[in-house]
């Protein structure tokens, strides 16, 4: 039992509850290292949504409401820490949710699934097809969700997946608090910021942003400011680290 007044509390609740999902079979072992290399991210970010995070949420909130078919990706990690937030953005966004798994069986995509639905996420199902060039799993996707997609957002994303989406021509969106992660530098658009911040934050803007707003904010943005900002911020953390 964690007690509340922990100073790391949420830090250790989200932990003790990923591991209760790998053991459910929703997260996988490497999900959970993953997760590791996010928290020291995080750490180094002050675990706050930094003004740049917050205008990339904007922009990302814009490509999602200005696409013709707005794809949200979903992984174990994601599910398990953000499954009832993705279906607020699902709800304020319009897009199509598809689970897409690296470890993927039929096994942990019905508990995946099965999870978000019962968090009232709709999600795609269907017959999967090799649709990306890659030789893992990860190519496997449906016609009709990802392989349609014009704006896709993919939350914890391994680059290569990434790569291979924004050579098909799809506006790629990622959530990743690794600002030197090859996905980071390979998407259209990356937030720097924790999954379970950025979320409802797009959400919030997908509710607040109306016609010339959307057209203005989802053109003429450039990602390496928003990564180059990402890095400032945790350089200027470590130069007053001991202050
Ligand atoms: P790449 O192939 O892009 O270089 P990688 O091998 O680091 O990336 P993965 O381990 O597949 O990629 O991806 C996990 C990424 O997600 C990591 O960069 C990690 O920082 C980030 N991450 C993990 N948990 C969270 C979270 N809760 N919120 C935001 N980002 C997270």
């Amino acid at each position: 039992m964690i007690p509340e007044d922990h100073p790391r509390y949420r830090s250790l609740a989200v932990r003790e509850h990923l591991a209760r999902c790998a053991q459910e079979g929703i997260v996988t072992l490497e999900g959970l290292t993953a997760h590791g290399r996010g928290e020291a991210f995080d750490y180094l970010m002050g675990e706050e949504t930094s003004p740049a995070a917050l205008r990339a949420e904007q922009i990302a909130a814009a490509l999602l409401l200005s696409a013709e078919h707005p794809v949200i990706s979903v992984n174990g990690n994601t599910a398990a820490l953000a499954a009832g937030l993705i279906a607020g953005l699902q709800e304020a966004s319009g897009a199509t949710v598809e689970v897409n798994l690296f470890h993927r069986t039929s096994a942990r995509m019905a508990k995946i699934t099965r999870l978000l639905e019962d968090q009232g996420v709709r999600v795609l199902t269907g017959v999967p097809e090799r649709l990306l060039p890659l030789s893992h799993d990860r190519a496997l996707c449906l016609r009709a969700g990802i392989g349609l997609a014009d704006v896709v957002l993919v939350p914890l994303e391994d680059g290569d997946r990434c790569q291979a989406l924004c050579a098909m021509g799809k506006t790629v969106i990622t959530i990743d608090l690794n600002p030197l992660s090859r996905t980071a530098r390979a998407a259209d658009l990356t937030i720097v910021d924790e999954l379970t911040r950025a979320v409802p934050a797009i959400t919030q803007f997908c509710r607040e942003l109306h016609g010339r707003e959307v057209t203005t904010l989802s053109k003429g943005f450039d990602n390496r400011e928003f990564l180059q900002e990402a890095i400032g911020d945790i350089t200027r953390r470590l130069e007053h680290a001991l202050d």
